[in-house]
């Protein structure tokens, strides 16, 4: 739980980082205007809006860019010397495996095959806990890691 409200502060900050690159971009933009509205003459149509557009969404391209790399890099930090980005994946290995019982949305359909409600029901499946080792390229330490994973049976 605890990675998914990382995300979710992590994509916030994305999306207030793309606006205040919108912000910025429309400051600049009106006062360049500005400036040559007060030294041309009157009347002239701004020709700049398509620049100011292309230079707004390529910033927020290159933000989303920086934002899932720096997101990776985050996710790989060594906790030994706190280097970003610095642990590779040395090995993979199924730690356990657990039978278990997974909860599954069944359909109702009538003849034809239209859904018309819904039960649960337990369905028998496998949890698989994999450990994942890590090590780092600055200082060799190594990290482990687990994820699990719930699949039924069929
Ligand atoms: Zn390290």
């Amino acid at each position: 739980m605890k990675s998914i409200l990382w995300k979710i502060l992590w994509i916030i900050g994305t999306i207030i980082a793309c606006a205040l690159w919108f912000l910025l971009v429309g400051f600049i933009g009106f006062g360049i205007n500005v400036a040559i509205n007060m030294t041309t003459q009157p009347a002239e149509p701004s020709l700049n809006t398509n620049l100011w557009v292309t230079v707004i969404c390529i910033g927020w391209i290159v933000l989303v860019i920086l934002s899932v790399i720096m997101w990776k890099r985050w996710n790989l930090k060594c906790q030994a010397c706190k280097c970003w980005g610095a642990l590779t994946l040395e090995k993979t290995e199924l730690a356990k495996q657990e039978k278990i019982s997974v909860l599954m949305e069944m359909e109702h359909r009538d003849w034809q095959g239209n859904v018309t409600g819904h039960h649960d029901q337990y369905i028998p499946g496998k949890r698989k806990t994999y450990l994942y080792t890590y090590k780092c390229k600055r200082c060799g330490n190594l990290e482990n890691r687990t994820q699990t994973r719930d699949n039924p049976s069929i």
